[in-house]
Parts: C-alpha cells; sequence; structure tokens
C-alpha cells in the first residue's frame, strides 16, 4: 500500500492565507502544472475555483486539456511555449498560451484563424478574440520578449483580427532569496517590467491583466502584486526558498500555510535481526546489536528518492524510525528496534500535515536531502495513488 492523502481543505486553508494577503481586487493564478505538483491536478483546480480561484496555469497544452475535458471552464495560461503541432489543440480548448516573439505570434495566430475558419459554419459565430500574455524576459532568461521589444509586440497583437492581449507578464529568477545581491536583482527585474507596461501604455494599448509575482514576491513584495499573483507552492502549504514562515512574520506578514499531501504506506512485514546482520542492496548498514526490521512497501519508483538514506525517518504510531541501508526501488526498511509495539499493516507516514500523522513534512525532507520541497513533492510518482480527503 502506497497513497498520497491529498487533504483539500488544507489547500482551501492555503488559498484563505493567500487571500489575506493581496491587495483588494487582485487576482489569483492557481499554478496546477505538474499535476499540481503532485497532488492531482483536476481536483486540485476544481477546488482552488471553489475558493474564488480566477485563473489556473499549466505547464503544457496536454495538461490544460486535461482540465478543460473534467468541465473546468476558467482562463487557463499555458506557461511554456507549444510545439506547432499543439497549436490547434491550444485553441480549441480555448487556453491562454504565453507569447515573446513575433514568429510564435504568427504561428499561433495563422493556427486560431485557421481553427476558426473550420468552426464558422458549425458553432455560433462569436466576434471574441483569442486571447494571448505577452512574455516579457526581465531577467529570467528562460521564455519572453526583451524589455524594449515589448511595446511593438504589444501593438501586434492589438492590431489582430483574430488575437487580443489578454495580459503581460514576468518571471523573477531571484524573488526566494533574501540577501541583498539577490533582492536588487529582484528589483531590477521589476523595474524593467515597469518600463515595458509604461511604454505599452504610452502607445494607448491595453496591456490586459499584469502580472509577475510566484509565490515568494507576492508575500514578500505586496506592492509587486499588480493585477493577478500566481502562486504555486504555497497553494500546497510550503514557503518558497528563503521566504520562510519566520523570515515574513519578522516582516509583520502573518502567513501559516498547511501541508496539503501525506505520502503514507503501510508495514508490510516485521523482521528479527541477530546482531550482524546486514540490510538491502550494498549491505551498507549492519545491525549493532538484535533488532527488528519493518519492510515497507514503498520505494524510489514511488518518489521516495533513493539518496534520502541514510537520514530519512518514518512515523509509525507517533513514534520517528530511521530507514536503514539504501532505498530499494519498490521497498525500503526501518528499523524500529526491539520495544517498539508496530506490527504488520501498521500505518506509516513517510511526510505530510500533523493531522495525517507524519513527523515532518516536505520541507524537512528537503533541507535533509539538499533540494526544495518542489521535488520532494513533483516525485511522488503515479503508481501512488492519489486519495482526496
Ligand atoms: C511554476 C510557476 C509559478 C509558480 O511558482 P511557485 O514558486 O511555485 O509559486 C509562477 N509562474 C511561473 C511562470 C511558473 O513557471
Amino acid at each position: 500500500m502506497r497513497i498520497a492523502e491529498i487533504y483539500l481543505d488544507n489547500l482551501a486553508h492555503n488559498i484563505a492565507q493567500i487571500k489575506q494577503n493581496l491587495r483588494p481586487g487582485v487576482k489569483i493564478c492557481a499554478a496546477v502544472k505538474a499535476d499540481a505538483y503532485g497532488h492531482g491536478a483536476v481536483r486540485c483546480a476544481k477546488k482552488a475555483v471553489e475558493c474564488g480561484v480566477e485563473f489556473l496555469s499549466v505547464a503544457t497544452v496536454g495538461e490544460g486539456i486535461k482540465l478543460r475535458k473534467a468541465g473546468i471552464s476558467r482562463p487557463i495560461l499555458v506557461l511554456s511555449l507549444c510545439d506547432k503541432s499543439e497549436m490547434r489543440s491550444l485553441v480549441k480548448y480555448n487556453l491562454t498560451p504565453l507569447v515573446g516573439d513575433a514568429e510564435y505570434i504568427d504561428l499561433i495566430e495563422a493556427a486560431a484563424k485557421k481553427f476558426f475558419k473550420s468552426q464558422k459554419n458549425s458553432a455560433k459565430k462569436t466576434n471574441e478574440k483569442f486571447a494571448v500574455h505577452l512574455a516579457v524576459d526581465t531577467g529570467m532568461g528562460r521564455i519572453g520578449c526583451l524589455p524594449h521589444e515589448a511595446k511593438d509586440l504589444a501593438k501586434k497583437i492589438a492590431l489582430s483580427q483574430i488575437l487580443s492581449l489578454g495580459g503581460i507578464c514576468t518571471h523573477f529568477a531571484s524573488a526566494d532569496e533574501t540577501s541583498k545581491k539577490y533582492r536588487d536583482y529582484a528589483q531590477s527585474q521589476y523595474e524593467k517590467f515597469s518600463l515595458a507596461i509604461n511604454s505599452i501604455r504610452t502607445e494607448k494599448i491595453d496591456a490586459g491583466i499584469v502580472h509577475c509575482s510566484s509565490s515568494a514576491a507576492l508575500l514578500d513584495r505586496p506592492e509587486w502584486q499588480f493585477d493577478m499573483v500566481r502562486p504555486g507552492i504555497i497553494l500546497y502549504g510550503y514557503c518558497a526558498g528563503k521566504i520562510t514562515q519566520k523570515y515574513l512574520s519578522q516582516k509583520g506578514i502573518r502567513f501559516e500555510p498547511k501541508p496539503v499531501m501525506a505520502l503514507v504506506t503501510s508495514v508490510s512485514a516485521i523482521r528479527h535481526f541477530a546482531k550482524g546482520e546486514s540490510v538491502s542492496y550494498g549491505c551498507t548498514w549492519t545491525s549493532e546489536r538484535e533488532t527488528k526490521i519493518a519492510v515497507l512497501p514503498i520505494g524510489y519508483a514511488d518518489g521516495l528518492l533513493r539518496r534520502a538514506s541514510p537520514g530519512l525517518e518514518v512515523a509509525i504510531n507517533g513514534k520517528k524510525y530511521p530507514v536503514r541501508g539504501r532505498i530499494c526501488m519498490d521497498q525500503c526498511m526501518a528499523e524500529i528496534g526491539m520495544k517498539s509495539d508496530a506490527k504488520r499493516f501498521d500505518r506509516v507516514v513517510i511526510f505530510g500535515p500533523k493531522e495525517s500523522g507524519a513527523l515532518c513534512t516536505a520541507q524537512d525532507l528537503s533541507d535533509a536531502q539538499g533540494t526544495i520541497s518542489y521535488e520532494i513533492l513533483t516525485s511522488v510518482s503515479k503508481r501512488v495513488k492519489r486519495i482526496f480527503i
């Protein structure tokens, strides 16, 4: 048994916590890419919409289609560029692309024109244009036009018969850091973005919805919220990088997120070990005394990163036990000692919110493993059944 329990009430709680920190009228675009950071995109998106979230964002056209097929009708931003072969679907499912160069805009326009033409006689005709958001690369070095190119591209979109400028955005490279160097960098990105917006507005072009802040910036830099914010990780109960709860509270910002996912398994066997017996591949751990080992049916193919052991501890009946030896593809072993009352089929929690019985969070695991909570959460694989609570 290996399951990911998804506490949807905690997702709602986190959205309420975000709202408390938004200036009036600021919209939320909830990032549900990568299957909602491993939590299950459809159920999380539905819950988020129920909580009043106006926009959703995904990474790929396929992820957007999945939401549309589940009946979600809110605007969906596609945060990565798509392939030419995906453009028809992008239009068909009314997904909103980020665009950042003339060639890409032309391709999207052509795909939209072709699609609307093919629909002309069947569907009722509307004069609505296909909205795109202009991405400005202010220093992330990923997608988007350079700030000085924004004006002409905005004009191109605004003059199109097919497309409309639904918004303009940028993405920060270091908003989750607190040192001066990184804060200055984010500040310079914000200033470049502001210049780009102004250059569009001086042409009397409506820039649409202006947005730039993901989890870190929206809490740390409320003055950068513009018309919309794009939280991801904080929806799922974790802070972004160095913008921790403690850091925020020192700044007088109240933010108390709750983890949404618990990774759970159960004891599949209890084994008795004499002194000097070893556990798992490579025999990297050998018992120093007589002990008992609980075999757990969860491994790296489930998302329990192999590098987590040694160091990983799991919770059984409110107590912490260390995983011994290497984590296998499908199983791992925890030492429970001679005195433990743990028995076969007992619930084992790897990480999660307190109410799941967990004694650590994905943040604790990521700190110990030299990664970020995002990676711990998105590593939980398909084989792990999501159960919504
Ligand atoms: C993933 C992503 C977000 C959300 O980031 P978090 O750090 O999880 O809040 C926002 N905007 C863009 C462009 C993204 O790719």
